[in-house]
């Protein structure tokens, strides 16, 4: 599994098929292509005299060149590290000054933010657009373990941390996602997930190069652009986020195309509101919830479509190559049923946090990934993911799960987005305070949603407060950041 050479024998058995594709400018790069780009950005990198193990840092939106420096990192032992070009540089600097890098690749309208951070070497991304055709050998003895990757967390619950992801352990994540999900070089995928985060990264584009199929590359989430991109590239199966399937659904092509090419739109990184799951469901569209998290593939659940309708809301079961358990407080197994924190294991898991031992050893349970996750599984063995440990609500001693609230206000009419998060309080040690945003034109009537409350929650689960914003807060990636809901002031 140290192999990168499958992206070398993939471009010799289909050299003409189309690896990547840019959606912007309709570009189009076959299997030989990328082999020319990666060589030629190994060639830089050798020219510039870096080791095994160095890092190499990239600054860029989404584009199919991040795919060769990603390949070229690997062949010659140098470590990926992709950056969150929506950071402000101050949290740049911070990621920087964590990891060290020995080298950054910008993209050019990022020069400025580029020359701000301190890192001796650089290149801007579209210097040249040569190839070379000779695939040379590295020079350099390379070990499964040895880290290909490192990729900052989102970032949701404190500071990012960055995660190392060995070449066993991505090339693991491919290989299981390629069985469990039955992916062949006939899929193609539309990508905005954005690439400096493992969902860009290894959630499909890893897996689908893999398998010889093609990774069709957007930038700038549009809907509209992302929706016209599925039907023009005959896209068989996506990931987007939550957020991004909101807008999708406002749409008009959304309501006109049927989207015949698809086999399954995936849903991740974030609870899913069963509202979406119905819009696509009734059109007759397959949709399925997928799991996932930097540390851990992120893949760790069998994708059914077949099985959208009848277990709705579910992840599905274990992938082949991997372990899950859900476990009590004291660590015992749960029963079915039972919610209790999920527990993962397997060849895909990363090594560790990049310079942060006391992190990676309380993320560990006696070899098994405590992922921070609360779930639960039925009789079948599919998964359920109820919320986060960290942002389960006590209140009055109950333990309460935002998720089930928030699903439940998303289902009364004219309620467009929904968080729920426990504010600290004297009476009650949290209390449910919920935060909504209507759709455009609505009449609300907060009594009215306090009765649809109380009809489908126990009394300790409905919102003491209800605060209605504009838009959620989002981070980076697109989840609805808690952190600042929680530290909420309403204006006077
Ligand atoms: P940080 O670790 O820095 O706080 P993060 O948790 O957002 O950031 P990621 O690895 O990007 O880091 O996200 C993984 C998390 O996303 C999971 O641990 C889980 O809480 C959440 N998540 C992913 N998919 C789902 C899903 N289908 N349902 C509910 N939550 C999900």
């Amino acid at each position: 599994l140290t192999e990168l050479n499958w992206i070398i024998k993939r471009a010799a058995m289909s050299p003409t098929h189309t690896a990547l594709v840019n959606v912007h400018s309709d570009e189009h790069w076959t299997y030989k292509k990328l082999i020319g780009r990666i060589s030629f950005w190994r060639n830089v990198f050798t020219t510039e005299g870096l080791s095994k193990g160095d890092r190499i840092a990239v600054l860029s939106p989404n584009h199919p060149e991040l795919f060769a420096i990603l390949f070229a990192c690997g062949l010659d032992g140098y470590i990926y590290v992709p950056l969150n070009w929506r950071f402000s540089v101050h949290e740049l600097q911070y990621v920087i000054g964590d990891c060290q890098p020995s080298y950054i690749v910008f993209d050019e309208l990022m020069e400025d933010v580029a020359n701000q951070l301190s890192v001796s070497t650089s290149r801007s991304l579209s210097n040249s657009d040569a190839t070379v055709q000779e695939v040379f050998q590295s020079s350099v003895e390379l070990k499964p373990e040895d880290p290909w990757l490192l990729i900052y967390t989102g970032g949701t619950t404190g500071n990012p941390k960055g995660v190392i992801l060995s070449f066993e352990a991505v090339n693991c994540n491919s290989i299981n996602t390629i069985i469990s999900w039955g992916l062949t070089e006939e899929d193609t995928t539309i990508n905005y997930m954005p690439l400096f985060h493992t969902g860009g990264i290894n959630a499909l584009s890893l897996p689908i190069l893999m398998a010889g199929g093609t990774v069709v590359i957007g930038n700038r989430f549009d809907a509209d652009m992302a929706l016209r991109a599925t039907d023009r590239y005959e896209a068989t199966i996506s990931l987007f986020v939550p957020t991004m399937y909101q807008q999708m659904i406002q749409e008009n092509y959304f309501k006109q195309s049927s989207f015949p090419s698809m086999k399954v739109f995936l849903s991740g990184g974030a609870p899913c509101p069963q509202t979406i799951y119905n819009r696509f469901t009734e059109r007759g569209f397959k949709f399925k919830e997928g799991y996932g998290l930097t540390e851990a593939g992120p893949n760790n659940f069998f994708i059914r479509p077949e099985l959208a309708e009848t277990k709705k809301g579910s992840v599905g079961k274990s992938m082949i190559f991997n372990s899950v358990k859900v476990v009590d407080e004291e660590g015992n197994p749960c029963g079915p049923g039972e919610v209790g924190e999920l527990y993962l294991s397997g060849k895909h898991i990363f090594t560790a946090y990049w310079n942060k031992p006391l992190e990676t050893s309380a993320a560990f349970d006696d070899g098994w990934l405590k992922t921070g996750d609360l779930a639960k599984f039925d009789e079948d063995g599919d998964y359920y993911i109820v919320g986060r440990k960290k942002e389960m609500i006590i209140s009055g001693g109950e333990n309460i799960y935002p998720q089930e609230v928030e699903q439940c206000l998303i289902h009364f009419l004219g309620i467009r987005e929904a968080a729920v998060v426990g504010i600290p309080d004297e009476k009650w040690g949290e209390s449910v305070t919920a935060f909504i945003v209507l759709d455009d034109g609505i009449e609300y009537e907060e009594e009215a949603l306090l009765i649809h409350c109380r009809k489908y929650l126990g009394s300790y689960k409905v919102p003491k407060k209800i605060v209605i914003l504009s838009e959620l807060p989002k981070t980076h990636v697109g989840k609805i950041d808690k952190k600042k809901l929680q530290a909420f002031e309403p204006s006077r």
